[in-house]
């Protein structure tokens, strides 16, 4: 896709602190990290969020999940436990519309993203 942050990294255009890639996903070091690690994860298939995979991206997806467990291990928060999220659309707050997933780690990490009401 033309004028997205992370196809451009993906097809190296843009330079990105990538930790891991292979013919489907990549993953690489968010540039404004919010814990010690946090990588993204994402398909090199542009989809715009989670909520836009159809059927067809189901074993994209299954793959994504299953090298996230994969990335960690790299990236070395595997042992002490980390935290995954993927947000979608406007109140999930997504700024880049291209289906990505944190990794969030290196510290034991608040336990609630947003405290109850
Ligand atoms: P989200 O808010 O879920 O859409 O996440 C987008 C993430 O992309 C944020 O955590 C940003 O810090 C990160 N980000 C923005 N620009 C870049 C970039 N050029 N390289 C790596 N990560 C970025």
């Amino acid at each position: 896709m033309g004028d997205c942050l992370f196809c451009k990294i993906i097809n190296k255009e843009l330079e990105g602190s990538i930790v891991y890639e292979d013919e489907q996903i990549c993953a690489f070091r968010d540039k404004f990290p919010d814990a010690p690690v946090h990588v993204l994860v994402v398909p090199k298939k542009h989809i715009e969020s989670l909520g836009h995979a159809t059927q067809e991206d189901a074993a994209l997806l299954s793959y994504l999940q299953f090298k996230i467990a994969e990335v960690a291990k790299i990236i070395g928060v595997a042992d002490e436990g980390y935290r995954v999220i993927t947000n979608v659309g406007e109140n999930g707050r997504q700024s880049v519309k291209h289906l990505h997933y944190h990794i969030l780690g290196g510290k034991k990490l608040a336990i609630r993203i947003e405290p109850k009401e």
